[in-house]
């Protein structure tokens, strides 16, 4: 026996346990009797506990049983008497979603004809794809308006099973898509829609719905929707971020997103003007380099251990290097991860990849080096931290010949 529908505000129950099943891991409990709704309908199953046994979900199977899914393993055995406690806050606050969704397609219909095409009860917000591509501001705030009116009226919502014939034709939302039995769901005088779901009795223990945001989906327009405690307890955190936010930023609420951009824009100045500092400080230091390095058949020759240069320094270079006409330059820098960085630069210099060639086959095992790139620069990393010296000597030593050869 179900009793989930006779019984939507039944939070215990005694039962019998008629079996036990174990599939994919899971223990599932059968019962004589339950209040705990498997998930269908776009509501979740139900949660709460058999005796002091967790149930984590309620689900319906092929052949119309239902499993109540538990925590670990089973101990129960078939013709035990047990107790059925539901997690009431859960079933509850689906039951004000599901309601509130209801409402929601129902009042868009009736004030715009738009239908709704698909709904999702989230665990944090109704979404309901409707059949439009646009809702203006003025429809948003008309919804949300209208719909909260309807709980402020305290109207029935109420559930019947009708026989396909007794349907009353022409006042459903949306046509019947079962067959034989159809359960009716009213909210009186705004909308009657066949659905499977639990509902809350009464509109105003829905509390208070609005409007999030939308998005936009093959031609569609999802929008979501919060209501009943979810949207009470929404605001109250809001409401903390926003006082937050305004302290922070020692700004009243109004002023809080122009804070923000205004923020946003002294970072971008600030990176900005480090990066040209940056830039400052790597060209003196570049230009040193080439001061104090010689010239080999028309080519400066620059080798160095940059040792722990900051990396927005060293992020600079390449773009010094590559201004040059005509250099030969190679170094490395220590990096964080203790590995070794490389960079080589030969601009102006004929025969360039097959100097690279030598250097990759000579001198880059010295440091368990990797990396490539394509002329006239090439970099990457090396294992070997050790080899450093060795390695620049060996570039050196391969660029001196290459360029008097
Ligand atoms: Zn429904």
């Amino acid at each position: 026996m179900f009793l989930y529908y006779r019984e939507p505000y039944a939070t215990t129950l005694k039962a019998t346990v008629v079996a036990t099943k174990r599939e994919k891991g899971v223990n599932s409990i059968q019962l004589d009797r339950t209040i705990f709704y498997p998930e269908g309908g776009g509501q979740p199953g139900d949660r709460g506990f058999i005796d002091q046994v967790k149930v984590n979900d309620t689900q319906l199977n092929a052949n119309g049983e239902i499993l109540h899914q538990i925590e670990g393993e089973s101990n129960f055995v078939a013709g035990q008497e047990v107790t059925l406690t539901l997690d009431w806050d859960h079933r509850y606050d689906f039951m004000q979603q599901h309601s509130a969704q209801h409402l929601l397609s129902g009042t868009l219909y009736t004030l715009f004809k738009i239908g709704t095409v698909s709904v999702h009860l989230g665990q944090a917000e109704i979404s309901i794809e409707l059949d439009t591509d646009e809702l203006s501001e003025e429809q948003i705030v008309a919804t949300e308006e209208a719909v909260n009116k309807v709980i402020r009226q305290n109207v029935p919502i109420s559930a019947q099973t009708v026989k396909q014939e007794e349907i009353p034709p022409l006042n459903l939302r949306r046509s019947v898509k079962v067959e034989g039995d159809v359960r009716l769901i009213t909210i009186e005088g705004h909308d009657l829609i066949a659905c499977g779901g639990l509902h809350v009795k009464e509109s105003s223990e829905l509390g208070y719905i609005y409007y999030l945001r939308s998005e936009r989906i093959r031609g569609h327009l999802r929008t979501f929707w919060i209501a009943g405690k979810r949207a009470i307890d929404a605001i109250r955190r809001n409401n903390a971020i926003v006082d937050r936010a305004g302290t922070l930023l020692s700004a009243p609420p109004q002023e809080i997103v122009e804070g923000i951009a205004n923020l946003q824009k002294e970072v971008t100045q600030k990176q900005y003007e480090g990066q040209q500092h940056a830039l400052k400080v790597a060209t003196l230091l570049f230009d040193k380099l080439l001061e104090e390095g010689e010239t080999l058949n028309g080519v400066p020759l620059v080798i160095f251990d940059a040792g722990a240069w900051e990396e927005p320094y060293l992020k600079q270079l390449p773009e010094l290097f590559l201004k040059r006409t005509a250099l030969a330059l190679a170094y490395v820098a220590e990096r964080p991860d203790g590995k070794v960085g490389w960079l080589l630069c030969l601009k102006g210099v004929e025969g360039e990849a097959k100097l690279f060639t030598n250097i990759r086959e000579e001198a880059l095992p010295l440091i368990e080096g990797k990396g490539g790139g394509r002329p006239p620069m090439w970099q990457g990393i090396g294992d070997k931290r050790e080899g450093k010296e060795e390695f620049l000597e060996k570039v050196e030593t391969l660029i001196r010949e290459h360029l008097s050869g």
